[in-house]
């Protein structure tokens, strides 16, 4: 998508087109490993639902991967809603695809956020974290801990921004 481009809205499988489709696969003997994006990459989610931001506020998904400096695209870590609002994605995603893998994306995180956000301070206090890095551990360890316990396996990238790429938070 080239920049300034607008955006479209919709586009989505049914859960009918979603049982089909994974029907179709599996008697051909493809396993389709579905994919729900977290901690970043989540633009779309924000947009919807700001409150699951560390910045709270509300943000239009962008086109061309262009955005603002202030533009969060990672939920917030401290915030509870975001596990119940994932484990609520996860759980459907999974009575929807029988794949024994459950991909969570994982990559590309911006920590900007997370370094000036109360909850996600207050996280890493109470959980006894000395950094942001040991917060995104946490993040993904903790989804994994809920895969699991469904008897299914995660698969996760562990990619992030290095520190002084990106410009500084207002
Ligand atoms: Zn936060």
């Amino acid at each position: 998508m080239k920049p300034c481009e607008k955006p479209t809205y919709g586009g989505y499988y049914t859960q009918a087109q979603v049982h089909e489709i994974v029907a179709y696969a599996t008697e051909r003997g493809v396993n389709i490993v579905p994919e729900i994006e977290m901690r970043a990459h989540v633009e779309s989610a924000i947009a919807a639902y700001p409150n699951l931001s560390c910045i709270q506020k509300p943000q239009s998904v962008l086109p061309g991967g262009i955005y603002p400096v202030d533009y969060q695209t990672s939920y917030c870590a401290g915030n509870e809603d975001v596990f119940r609002f994932l484990e609520e994605v996860l759980t459907e995603t999974m009575s929807l695809f029988p794949s024994k893998y459950i991909h969570i994306g994982g990559d590309e995180l911006d920590k900007r956020f997370w370094e000036k956000c109360p909850k996600c301070q207050k996280r890493m206090k109470d959980e006894g974290l000395k950094d942001v890095d040991e917060l995104q551990s946490y993040f993904i360890k903790r989804m994994e801990k809920f895969v699991v316990s469904k008897g299914r396996k995660l698969l996760a990238g562990m990619k992030y921004w290095k520190a002084g790429w990106l410009p500084k938070l207002p």
